[in-house]
């Protein structure tokens, strides 16, 4: 499986370093021609506006539609889900319009907001870390798009079909669940998923590692070449950062918390 992360701004590295971790290869995309051959697209975290200038210049609006149209996933985690919103409200902007959903961008207020907390989820029992970050607010879900995670009453994490969209950061969090069933979406086809459920996906990649080794992101955006042409916004970078580093110690373990 080709999975491509759209590498314009924003935490891309970390999506990949995730990916690393679950044995799965990945692919940087900035231009229609790196998507295909792909059979999945993560949309990162950062600023939608940014991002969203940039698939309008190269071309790539089209090409991730098409890719969708062609039964390719799509995984947006934050901006990324702002992108993948058929509506986004204040302020309006244009997206894909992909997933039947209405966010409200920063709704949850400025940095203070941003904060990780545990909350339940269907797709394991034990509750999900879940990294908030500037997060929009899910106001709507259409027919036909389920909630697999909320947290204050709000859904933080849905699907529908091969689309899925995160309000908050799994890429961030040490836990690979969310990343595992966004595989094993792109990897099913029509058929029930359960007949061939982790088809092209390493065994590796269910594993939670005790002590995964974590760059900073910081430390991510310095190991990026200089002509990867990849455009790093440095207060989403801060941002990031002072989110983990002021909630590593209650995140251990999360057990304890409950
Ligand atoms: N607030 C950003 C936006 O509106 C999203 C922040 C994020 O991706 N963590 O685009």
């Amino acid at each position: 499986m080709k999975v491509g992360i759209l590498a314009v701004q924003g935490d891309f590295e970390a999506h990949a370093e995730m990916l690393a971790r679950m044995g799965v290869e990945h692919r940087y995309v900035f231009r229609p021609e790196e998507l295909e051959g792909c059979d999945a697209l993560i949309l990162p975290g950062g600023e939608s506006t940014t991002q969203l200038q940039f698939l309008q210049e190269e071309g790539l609006f089209d090409a991730i539609t098409q890719l969708v149209q062609q039964g390719g996933a799509i995984f947006g985690t934050c901006a990324g889900a702002i992108l993948l919103a058929r509506e986004v409200r204040r302020p309006s902007q244009p997206s894909l319009g992909l997933l039947d959903i209405a966010v409200a961008r920063n709704a949850y207020g400025r940095q203070i907001a941003s904060e990780v907390k545990w909350g339940a989820t269907k797709l394991k029992e034990e509750p999900l870390e879940m990294v908030f970050i500037r997060a929009p607010i899910i106001e709507r879900v259409g027919p036909g798009v389920e909630v697999l995670a909320e947290s204050e009453g709000h859904p933080v994490l849905v699907r529908c079909g091969r689309l899925l969209a995160a309000a908050f950061h799994p890429e961030l969090a040490e836990d690979t669940t969310v990343h595992a069933e966004f595989l094993r979406m792109a990897a099913s086809s029509d058929v029930p998923r359960d007949s061939h459920p982790h088809e092209g996906i390493p065994s590796g990649a269910f594993h939670h590692p005790a002590e995964p080794a974590r760059r900073t992101i910081s430390e991510c955006i310095a190991l990026l070449p200089e002509d990867s042409g990849a455009r790093v916004d440095p207060d989403f970078a801060n941002d990031v950062e002072a989110a983990i580093e002021s909630h590593r110690e209650p995140l251990i373990p999360p057990a304890a918390n409950r």
